[in-house]
């Protein structure tokens, strides 16, 4: 969730610029940085939507900007359980425990809570005891899951006991590569040479390096470009752009021809 220090906290990332076509050639990133980013991959549909269009300057994601609304606006009467649109609109991301490690955490949902039988005798009857994670959820004996217990936290040493340094997903030690399509790497001067001869650089001296102070903001935007951009880190820290709806261009050709040379053809 964003905390507290979330929203104050920031990270410094250093970023390798091409001045002459105003582009981001690298960013040089330890594992917060890539931390924060792998943990795009962690969040659910419901979660991307949410911090994507309900922002100061949002974007729609295709109609799962419309699929969300409509369940936000949903009557409670058509739902399962009043919980449905919870579990829908704030859904968990599995790695919650693991998220809340992020030196920068964009994620707004509240910690998991924990609920069992408001009648306790029944909470104790139930093979392995029935609880939820979601309020609002009726038990088998037709009173509500409502009476929030705590659960001992298992993770809490885990990673300490790992002796990788500050790292959530990556090795907290390593320095890394992030290129503008967000592709890591281990920092070696292999790799840099590597990139710079792939993106055709003979001269050198359009490079300069600058060192950013990033936060929630900027992540924020970071995930919007890597959903609607191949460059996000050129246009997230150099053109700042909106990623609106209507500056997006989709592929439609290429997904066309690699459909119809599959068993999925349009025709
Ligand atoms: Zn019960």
């Amino acid at each position: 969730m964003a905390s507290s220090q979330g929203l104050q906290q920031t990270i410094s990332l250093k970023l390798l610029i091409d001045k002459e076509n105003n582009r981001v050639v690298m960013a040089e990133a330890d594992s917060d940085f890539v931390d924060i980013v792998f943990s795009f991959l962690t969040m659910p549909m419901g979660t991307i939507v949410r911090l994507i269009s309900k922002q100061p300057h949002p974007a729609i994601i295709g109609s799962l900007t419309s699929l969300y609304d409509c369940v936000e606006s949903l009557e409670e009467q058509l739902l399962h359980t009043k919980a449905c649109k919870s579990m829908l609109l704030h859904p968990r991301n599995p790695c919650e425990n693991e998220c809340k490690k992020l030196k920068l955490n964009i994620d707004d949902t509240e910690p998991t809570k924990y609920y069992i039988c408001s009648d306790w005798n029944c909470s104790r009857r139930e093979s392995g005891g029935l609880y939820t994670t979601f309020m609002n959820v009726r038990c088998n004996c037709g009173k509500m899951l409502d009476k929030q217990i705590c659960m001992v936290k298992e993770d809490a040493g885990a990673r300490a006991e790992g002796g990788d340094g500050r790292g959530v997903f990556v090795c907290g030690t390593i320095k890394f590569m992030v290129t503008d399509e967000l592709q890591v790497k281990t920092m070696s001067p292999a790799t840099i040479v590597t990139l710079l001869h792939k993106l055709g650089f003979k001269d050198m001296s359009s490079l300069q390096e600058t060192t950013l102070s990033i936060g929630s903001e900027e992540i924020l935007n970071l995930l919007k470009g890597s959903l609607f951009s191949k460059t996000p880190l050129t246009d997230v820290f150099l053109r700042k752009q909106g990623f609106t709806y209507e500056g997006i261009k989709f592929e439609t050709e290429d997904a066309v021809q690699s459909k119809t040379s599959g068993s999925t053809s349009f025709k």
